[in-house]
């Protein structure tokens, strides 16, 4: 039986700037767009918008969405790593539809526990927040202090270049 699982996390210069969280779940990346990115904050929560399936090989993609494609812009891979189901009662895909996802990271920059909650502001919005549990770091811009890829070190700038 498979016991790891992984997630991405990548950044994506489109029309706005914003960073594409995708959590394996049932062998397709079930993603959400965070248009501040992720937090190591407690205190704070971020918009996360439910976006469509990306099929696993997605997961490593570094490179241009061409112009007239949707999303286009450059993308690079800002964290990645295995997570692990903080749940004991629901699998993976039962918390996602109860709406209710909680997870350990086990990134680069991205650790610890986070929980996914949908909201009822609309139809695809969940938050995506920090969860304290010793790795959370308060005061901390983490997408600012780390903004290059983790598999590349390339900065988005630079891509297509
Ligand atoms: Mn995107």
């Amino acid at each position: 039986m498979k016991t790891s699982y992984i997630f991405v996390v990548q950044k994506h210069a489109a029309s706005h700037l914003h960073y594409d969280f995708r959590l394996e779940i049932d062998d397709v990346l079930k993603s959400w767009a965070i248009p501040k990115g992720p937090s190591t904050d407690t205190n704070i929560k971020r918009l996360a918008m439910e976006t469509t399936d990306h099929d696993m090989s997605y997961a490593n993609f570094e490179g241009i969405i061409p112009e007239g494609h949707y999303g286009a812009g450059a993308v690079i891979v800002w964290d990645n790593g295995v997570y692990e189901n903080n749940s004991k009662e629901y699998t993976m895909k039962a918390s996602y539809e109860k709406g209710e996802i909680l997870v350990s990271l086990f990134g680069h920059k991205l650790k610890g526990g986070y929980a996914l909650v949908k909201t009822h502001y609309s139809k695809n919005s969940w938050l995506f927040l920090k969860l304290k549990d010793g790795k959370e770091r308060e005061n901390y811009n983490i997408t600012e202090e780390n903004p290059d890829s983790v598999i590349s070190n390339k900065k988005i700038e630079d891509i297509g270049k």
